[in-house]
């Protein structure tokens, strides 16, 4: 699809080229909308295979993060960038330097974290261009790693559905298979243990299998994660494992974990687990966690208790969205993105008044 009709399709405010040869920087700003604030999301840095693969993925990924920040309740907007190259082996302070004036020219338009393929340390590079970034250390006043957040808020998340399909959210005696035990897996399933679920997992990593297991996880085989017999599902690692030959090896009522786009097919697979009576987490809502902390890093000053009380709120969001799939009759997959575009809009009219009015004068 020609770049114009493909922006205008997604509706995106702005899209940014930011080419610098002499450095081998190549890379793409998406603001999706700022309608709720300033459009903030991850920095990755991935080798495309081609340029157009790569806007593909920033106004696919930008779009995204519109959905969650509104469906998280918070005043952001939506906002991504990629940067083209291989990071084991292109990264330079110059790179993220001339990336970080990039950054600084939008005016805070778009606020940068970290993403897959960059770290805290790049977040510091750019950090010295730009205020427009957080995810940087506690050291400069930064939230760190997201991870431990990102789980408590999927606990949060998990105990609104088992609540919601059981009418009791605890989870003592309640049994959950994580799919990926990594940074967020581990944490989720650290929390788990300590309610008193039974806890099985799986990841292809033998180390973090390991780890698993002197929590009191119960580890089986990769190939059979899917069918275990299990109250809760949750893919916690990467994305699309929710898809046709999936979906029907379920054999647990809930689905509810913080990997990103867990849906191969956002429309047909949330379809698909709702005819088989399974409650699906929206991804989107049950991982919003990590944004909720990297948040906080811009209402002056980091702070440990009022991120995790807000991410707290994760609860109440989702049972918004189970409510609202219930009244309409959809997938809760259609509940949450009409929560969220929902909100926007309400928004969107209040503003178009306040400028009305403000031209009226
Ligand atoms: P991670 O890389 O630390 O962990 C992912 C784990 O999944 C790894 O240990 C990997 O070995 C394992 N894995 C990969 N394929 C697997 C498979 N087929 N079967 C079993 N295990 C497999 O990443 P993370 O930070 O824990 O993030 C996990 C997911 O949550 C990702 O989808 C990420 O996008 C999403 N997410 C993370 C955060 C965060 O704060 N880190 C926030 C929102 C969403």
């Amino acid at each position: 699809m020609a770049i114009f009709d493909q922006v205008a399709k997604m509706g995106h405010e702005r899209v940014m080229l930011c080419s610098n040869p002499d450095i081998g920087l190549k890379a793409i700003i998406a603001v999706h909308s700022t309608v709720l604030g300033p459009g903030l999301g991850g920095v990755r840095m991935w080798d495309y295979a081609s340029d157009e693969e790569a806007l593909t993925d920033v106004l696919r990924l930008s779009r995204a993060m519109t959905y969650k920040a509104a469906a998280a309740g918070l005043n952001l907007g939506g906002g991504k960038a990629v940067i083209l190259g291989d990071s084991k082996k292109d990264k330079s302070e110059a790179l993220f330097r001339a990336f970080g004036r990039y950054v600084d020219s939008l005016g805070g338009l778009y606020i940068g974290a970290e993403d897959v393929g960059t770290d805290m340390e790049d977040m510091e590079l750019v950090f010295g261009e730009t205020r427009w970034v957080t995810g940087v250390s506690p050291a400069h006043g930064g939230s760190g790693d997201p991870s431990p957040v990102t789980a408590y808020g999927t606990l949060q998340g998990i105990k609104a559905a088992v609540k919601w399909r059981y009418s009791a959210p605890d989870l003592k005696g309640r049994s959950v298979a994580i799919q990926g035990l990594g940074s967020v897996g581990h944490h989720l399933a650290g929390y788990l243990v300590q309610e008193g679920a039974k806890v099985f997992g799986s990841d292809i990593d033998p180390i973090r299998n390991e780890q698993g297991r002197q929590l009191g996880v119960e580890i089986v085989p990769n190939k059979d994660i899917f069918e275990v017999d299990c109250d809760i599902f949750a893919p916690c690692a990467l994305g699309a494992s929710l898809n046709d030959e999936t979906i029907p090896r379920l054999k647990c009522q809930i689905v509810a974990g913080a990997a990103n786009n867990q849906l191969a097919d956002e429309e047909t697979h949330g379809a698909m687990l709702d005819q088989r009576g399974i409650l699906y987490a929206p991804d989107f809502v049950i991982n919003a966690g990590g944004l909720i902390n990297v948040y906080n890093e811009l209402l002056g000053g980091y702070n440990r208790e009022r991120a995790l009380r807000m991410t707290r709120g994760i609860y109440l969001n989702l049972t918004r969205v189970f409510e609202t799939a219930k009244r309409e009759g959809i997938s809760t997959a259609a509940a949450a993105g009409k929560v969220a575009e929902e909100r926007i809009a309400t928004v969107q009219k209040l503003r178009a008044k306040h400028w009305g009015r403000l031209l009226a004068r």
